[in-house]
């Protein structure tokens, strides 16, 4: 189903009445998610005294900024928070991933109030992110917080992208759905401030300003591209480790520290846990062992599939299953033109994946696909996946979740419909309260 169909209410209707153990919140979120959202020029007003998008990693929108006749990237806001409207929604987080064309818009009411509307009709009330005191801040050296250290999942996770570039490098290495790269260049383009390598000082810096303000931030992850060789004279593990030993050397326990590296030897992950590091996101990608060497040509010739897995289960071994957690990136595994051409065949092969490590006490989660465009699998499905594939994939993984007893996945604040903090897909929504 293309995102700009003239169906698209109809098509979330029924697949909400077609899913009736989801909460109808989730179907809407992974359709924004899945699809973007536009902004109304009134609501871009409002949207401009509010939280902005931080672009703390990737682009996660459905258009290049060039595109933007709005300018809709310097405004529009990091999150929304959906609730009440017609249809009664409880507290619902999204992520906002821009498409002026989407049938989604946060448009304002009769009184100036943000509403999203699907189609021209409202579906429910907004809620912009207030301004953290924090981003009115900035560094010694000119730097703004919102640079160095911007929050997301309404200010519950700081997240540190030190190395603003991935060192898997065009068509044959880079992961098929990522525009780390792409996205540098547009920003830095456009004129954003955009730290390519972010120094320890930098960090320690802002880290000290919001711990200096604020209260609501529980959790902090460090990330960014691979490393394939050197950065700085410092190997991958060393990189990323070097800003956890600070972090917590400085602030012992003040947030649960996470890191997004690659799946490492054994005595290379350790560092990361040595270093104070709680969670490890050595993230998989996508499951099925052909789609793997094709969508993660880098990953597959540096590493391996069975060599990366293999990985992910020793690191359970260091810092216990639970707090080990792949990431996957729900949808590609239908991407044209190498995915499954069938939503049948796509949640075979992804609940194949959530078996093997669910059993081994490993919980996996996920990021919702976003087709950005700057990449060659958002150039070729710029509608994304079906959202059929998205509302079993969450049926899926919170059965198989259930099925093992696992633990509610740490660091990432409460589960449950109504609560849940995560924006960028519902996994944490659909778990049970
Ligand atoms: S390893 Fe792949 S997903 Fe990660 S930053 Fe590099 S290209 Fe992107």
């Amino acid at each position: 189903m293309d995102v700009n169909t003239s169906e698209r209410r109809a098509l979330v209707e029924a697949a909400i009445a077609a899913h009736p153990s989801l909460p109808p919140e989730c179907v809407v979120k992974e359709d924004l998610l899945r699809g973007g959202v536009a902004f109304s020029p009134a609501a871009l007003r409002l949207a401009a005294r509010a939280k902005s998008k931080a672009y703390f990693i990737f682009s996660f929108d459905l258009v290049p900024l060039a595109a933007m006749e709005n300018q809709e990237h310097w405004s529009a806001p990091e999150e929304i928070w959906l609730e009440g409207g017609p249809w009664g929604f409880r507290p619902t987080i999204v992520s906002v991933r821009l498409n002026p064309d989407s049938p989604y818009c946060v448009d304002v009411d009769a009184d100036n109030a943000p509403v999203l509307k699907l189609e021209d009709e409202v579906l429910a009330g907004v809620r912009l992110p207030p301004v953290p005191e924090y981003y009115t801040k900035t560094l010694s050296n000119g730097k703004r917080v919102i640079e160095i250290a911007p929050t997301i999942e309404w200010g519950y996770l700081v997240y540190l992208t030190v190395f603003r570039v991935c060192q898997y490098f065009g068509q044959q290495e880079e992961c098929q759905f990522c525009d780390i790269n792409e996205n540098y260049r547009q920003q830095v383009k456009a004129g954003r401030p955009y730290t390519g390598v972010k120094s320890v000082a930098e960090i320690l810096e802002a880290m000290e300003i919001i711990a200096a303000t604020d209260s609501a931030s529980r959790a902090y992850t460090l990330t960014g591209g691979s490393i394939t060789s050197q950065l700085k004279g410092q190997r991958e593990a060393e990189f990323y480790a070097q800003y956890a030993a600070a972090i917590e050397a400085r602030f012992p326990g003040r947030w649960i520290g996470k890191i997004v590296a690659q799946a490492l030897p054994k005595d290379e992950a350790r560092r990361f846990k040595e270093a104070g590091a709680q969670i490890y996101h050595p993230n998989f990608e996508v499951w099925d062992a052909r789609l793997f060497s094709l969508i993660c040509p880098g990953k597959d010739r540096y590493v391996g599939r069975a060599e990366w897995h293999r990985r992910i289960l020793d690191a359970a071994e260091i810092f216990g299953p639970s707090h080990v957690i792949p990431n996957f990136v729900g949808g590609i595994e239908m991407a044209r033109p190498y995915g499954f051409a069938t939503v049948d065949e796509a949640i075979r092969s992804t609940a194949e994946g959530l078996e093997f490590f669910m059993s081994r006490g490993v919980a996996p989660r996920f990021t919702t696909w976003c087709p950005e465009p700057l990449t060659p699998l958002g150039r070729a499905n710029p509608g994304g996946a079906p959202l059929e594939y998205h509302l079993r994939l969450l049926e899926t993984w919170r059965d198989t979740h259930a099925k093992y007893k696992l633990p509610v996945p740490p660091g990432y604040g409460d589960p449950g419909a109504g609560r849940a903090v995560f924006s960028v897909s519902s996994f944490m929504d659909v778990i049970a309260q």
